[in-house]
């Protein structure tokens, strides 16, 4: 008998409160004595003038196609461009990360500033930067090429102001931040990376309205459905996996929806059938937006905008 065996991965976000935000004063009026103090702001004059070598690494960086799990050639260069930038070292980690050190006055705490390196679309996108107006279009290119070009232009305004930090700065592209990468490039900077890491400033999305100032929780589960199925004629009225799961997948849906659990997204199906000559078929799709953004209790990811757009934008 045919079997078909459908396989789904399920992304489950943990409670998650979005509140409008509110700056409390002593922060506000932190930021304004940083903001006034000289070094701070020849920093800010500085990095207005880093923005055209900006724009000129973004459409670089944007133009080495990264997909999911094919980082390597846009991480070798993040590399290169984090020692060209000043860093003090730099290394790639065994997961694939790319890390620069900017060491700090005193060193006994260490703070992160990443942006991801890999995007959400497939191998053989075309991710060539086009310019409309004032305007830069490319696959990927807001989502998250922007972000690392804001942490290339972090150092790089440190390194030539000599602006210091009591802690080590680590300046990080990191892997496998959308889809299938379930964050393992974050997670093991956290499990295993050199030194343990106590804040981290992840810039992410378009959006520069707010900021994302709490951990989420990312839970990940995969259900299997089999069953006989087989052929839509000669099996009729057969019991069809596929069907099972489409109906698995409402379920969870009206259930995580109704319990307020956060983001649900339900991330990648996939079907086959065995002991059949050859015959396999296969779904792939995405959900709605659901956005993982670290294992519960750990420091997080910010993530922001939709995962299918076919295009994001910057400038
Ligand atoms: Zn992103």
């Amino acid at each position: 008998m045919h079997r078909i065996l459908v396989a789904a991965v399920v992304v489950l976000v943990a409670a998650s409160e979005s509140t409008a935000q509110t700056v409390e004063p002593r922060y506000a009026s932190e930021i304004e004595t940083l903001a006034s103090t000289p070094t701070v702001e020849a920093a800010m004059q500085r990095i207005e003038a880093l923005d055209p070598w900006g724009m000129e690494r973004l459409v670089e960086l944007n133009e080495i196609p990264a997909p999911p799990f094919g980082e390597e050639a846009r991480a070798e260069r993040f590399a290169e461009l984090l020692r060209e930038a000043g860093a003090d070292s730099v290394w790639i980690d065994a997961e694939g990360n790319a890390v620069g050190l900017l060491r700090g006055r005193i060193g006994d705490r260490t703070v992160a500033l990443g942006g991801h390196l890999d995007t959400v679309f497939p191998e053989g996108t075309d991710v060539t930067v086009r310019e409309v107006g004032d305007t830069l279009f490319a696959p990927g290119i807001g989502d998250d090429t922007r972000g690392l070009v804001v942490v290339l232009t972090v150092l790089r305004t440190m390194a030539e102001t000599d602006l210091q930090t009591d802690d080590d700065v680590w300046f990080v592209g990191t892997v496998g931040e959308e889809g299938l990468g379930d964050l393992r490039g974050m997670k093991y900077l956290f499990r295993e990376g050199v030194a343990p890491i106590d804040s981290w400033i992840e810039i992410d999305g378009g959006g520069i309205g707010g900021v994302t100032s709490m951990a989420l929780g990312s839970v990940r589960y995969r259900a299997t459905f089999e069953g006989p199925g087989g052929h839509s004629w000669g099996a009729f009225g057969g019991a069809n996996p596929a069907h099972a799961l489409a109906r698995g997948i409402r379920h969870f849906q009206d259930v995580a929806d109704a319990h307020a659990l956060g983001s649900a997204n339900q991330l990648q199906r996939r079907g086959h059938r065995r002991r059949h000559l050859g015959e396999r078929h296969s779904i792939r799709g995405m959900g709605r937006g659901g956005h993982a953004l670290g294992e519960p209790g750990e420091p997080a990811a910010n993530r922001g905008g939709a995962p299918d757009r076919d295009a994001s934008r910057a400038r």
